[in-house]
């Protein structure tokens, strides 16, 4: 059984998908490592800590790919700069572990399928108690919100703890956090922790009391509908919802120093929560961090991947934030998927056993088959606006 270790090749992505700890943990077991070489490089792992592991460094990329028979990554495969597409260098019938997207990019899907790969999707695992420890989206959450606050703090130019100085008493910062799931709930931590004064607000009124344990103030609105769905995530709300949450948000955001907004909506786009007018009534100086960026952002003013002033205020809309924490990311993210091989394999084979609930869910290609009917209503939508 050879498990690969392949070099990401997205400009902005320094995650790897296995660190040199863990590594050794498997060879331990009795598994053999391939690694691309540079693949830890920009995550600060090189080829020699892999070595020491026990891995075999491995400079031929198709050679990699195409004897792998579970390959490992961060982000979903792409075209490579030589034109030919990542998945079409895997092996018929080997495994594939990664971040797919698979529900706004269905099409992955259908090409892994047509390959006949048997693909196992990240942001499919359950998140369930017993998923947890493979759950990559809130190790990977959690980066994101503990680094939004610290950009938002280098981007404040005031001070976010109170002091109490010689030259007189500063007041602390008005931090307000808009979606309180993983992201959201690890702002608060990091904000609180920098001495701010935080606010949360989210729509599923089940996260009041963590936001409160956190030393935040939660802030409340009634909705006249349910807004948590399936698994403990949000739905998305109606439109006379969404006016009635703007309308008491709006209070809060005018009073922020700094907003952070982290609020998705699985298989959708971001919601709107911060709308222009919203930016036009915030102080000049303040700063908004937009989590979402890459899902079409929670603030109208957004623009992904650029820091930009909009009416007197920063607005920061950064593109993959867990991999500018390069080191711990991958830590995180190679245990997630070691602790998933551990349910695939049994005596060092690969074992597909859909009667587990979180194989089942986070496996979407098998066999020839896209096994997920999300997965193939959303590809049915792309197909049709397209022809
Ligand atoms: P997410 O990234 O999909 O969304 C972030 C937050 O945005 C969520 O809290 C959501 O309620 C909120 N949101 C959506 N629309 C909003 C709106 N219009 N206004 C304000 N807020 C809005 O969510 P996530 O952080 O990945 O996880 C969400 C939830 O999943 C968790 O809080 C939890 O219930 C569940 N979860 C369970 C486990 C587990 O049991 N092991 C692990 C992780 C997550």
């Amino acid at each position: 059984m050879r498990i690969a270790v392949a070099k990401e090749i997205e400009v902005c992505e320094r995650r790897v998908a296995l660190v040199p700890d863990i590594v050794a943990r498997l060879i331990k077991q009795g598994l053999e490592i391939w690694v691309e070489a540079g693949a830890g490089e920009r995550a600060f792992f090189n080829d020699a800590a892999y070595e020491a592991a026990g891995a075999t460094i491995i400079a031929d990329t198709n050679r990699l790919w195409s004897e792998a028979d579970i390959l490992l990554k961060v982000s979903p495969p792409r075209e490579r700069e030589d034109g030919r597409s990542e998945i079409d260098l895997l092996k018929e019938g080997s495994v594939l572990i990664s971040f797919l997207n698979p529900l706004a990019n269905p099409v992955i899907a259908q090409k892994l399928a047509a390959r006949k790969v048997t693909a196992l999707s990240m942001e499919m695992i359950p998140r369930t108690t017993r998923a947890q420890s493979m759950d990559a989206l809130s190790s990977q959450a959690s980066i994101a919100g503990y680094k939004a606050v610290l950009i938002a703090a280098a981007a404040l130019p005031k001070y976010f703890p109170m002091l109490t100085t010689a030259a007189g008493t500063i007041a602390p910062a008005k931090i307000f956090i808009m979606g309180a799931g993983v992201a959201g709930l690890q702002a608060i931590a990091t904000a609180r922790r920098l001495g701010a004064v935080v606010e949360a607000f989210d729509i599923r009124p089940a996260v009041k009391e963590e936001v409160q344990s956190l030393g935040a103030k939660f802030v409340e609105i009634k909705l006249d509908e349910e807004t948590t769905a399936a698994g403990g995530y949000a739905k998305e709300i109606s439109e006379a919802s969404k006016k009635r949450t703007q309308e008491v948000v709006t209070e809060h955001i005018k009073n922020a120093d700094v907003v952070i907004t982290t609020a998705q909506v699985p298989g959708k786009k971001a919601p709107l929560l911060v709308t222009e007018d919203m930016v036009k009534q915030m102080k000049p100086g303040s700063v908004i961090v937009d989590i979402a960026a890459e899902q079409g952002g929670n603030c109208a003013c957004t623009d992904p991947g650029r820091d930009i002033v909009a009416h007197g205020v920063t607005i920061i809309g950064p593109i993959n934030l867990p991999s500018s924490l390069p080191v711990h990311a991958s830590q995180l993210y190679a245990k997630n998927l070691t602790s998933l091989m551990q349910l695939l394999m049994k005596d060092k084979n690969v074992e597909i056993n859909f009667a587990d609930d979180i194989i089942d869910a986070a496996c979407i290609t098998h066999a020839g088959e896209i096994r997920s009917t999300r997965i193939k209503e959303a590809l049915q939508t792309v197909t049709s606006a397209v022809s």
